[in-house]
């Protein structure tokens, strides 16, 4: 299955939910999970080229795993029942925009949700053996691995991150949560060949295309 934006709801993303990639970008670690939004025009499959926008300064990668949120879900997010669909994403973000907005302590959507800034991989239905809290995900740039890491290492999990989105915001069938991303977050450029994999699960690639 793959998602556009008439057939989702909200994008909730998490920043700094692996403890090494808040320290690499020098951020604390938080105390509780720090959540944003990306807009459901920023998706894109993550597949053939992704054409970004010209001018946005650095833009980098954020691996990360995604899950859909059922229709039966809704009066309970406290089981895996509550996600019909799982696979990967990217959280592109503009960092030195990002950066300036935070310095001046503004909203830092501008810097997330451009043309092209979710990349979203083929969504396939929640398997009946998956471990949601020991799933491994990687990003190969140019045959190079450039992040890796695994469920296990989040500080938030993901049903707990689900629950405490939903303690704030109705959550509704269909919307899309961006779980985090592990170290090794850094800028694309004009060509990157990009494998990524949630191992056992999804595999994609796509060719970056910069003006
Ligand atoms: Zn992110």
């Amino acid at each position: 299955m793959q998602l556009h934006a008439n057939n989702i709801g909200n994008i909730y993303c998490v920043g700094r939910n692996y403890a090494e990639h808040a320290k690499e970008l020098n951020n604390p670690v938080p105390s509780s999970p720090i959540i944003f939004t990306k807009s459901t025009s920023s998706l894109t499959p993550f597949t053939g080229d992704i054409e970004l926008p010209a001018q946005l300064g650095r833009c980098d990668h954020e691996l990360e795993i995604i899950v859909l949120i059922s229709s039966s879900g809704s009066d309970n997010f406290h089981t895996p029942d509550c996600i019909s669909h799982i696979g990967l994403g990217l959280d592109l973000t503009r960092r030195e925009l990002q950066q300036s907005l935070k310095d001046k302590k503004h909203p830092w959507d501008l810097a997330k949700s451009f043309e092209h800034a979710c990349p979203v991989s083929e969504m396939i239905p929640m398997p009946d053996n998956i471990d949601l809290a020991n799933l491994s995900l990687s990003l190969d740039i140019n045959h190079q691995t450039r992040q890796s890491g695994s469920s296990a290492q989040m500080l938030f999990p993901i049903l707990e991150l689900i629950q405490f989105i939903h303690r704030h915001i109705p959550l509704k069938a269909n919307d899309l949560i961006m779980t985090g991303t592990p170290a090794g977050v850094g800028p694309l450029e004009h060509n990157d060949h990009l494998s990524a994999t949630l191992e056992g699960f999804v595999s994609c690639q796509a060719v970056i295309k910069r003006p």
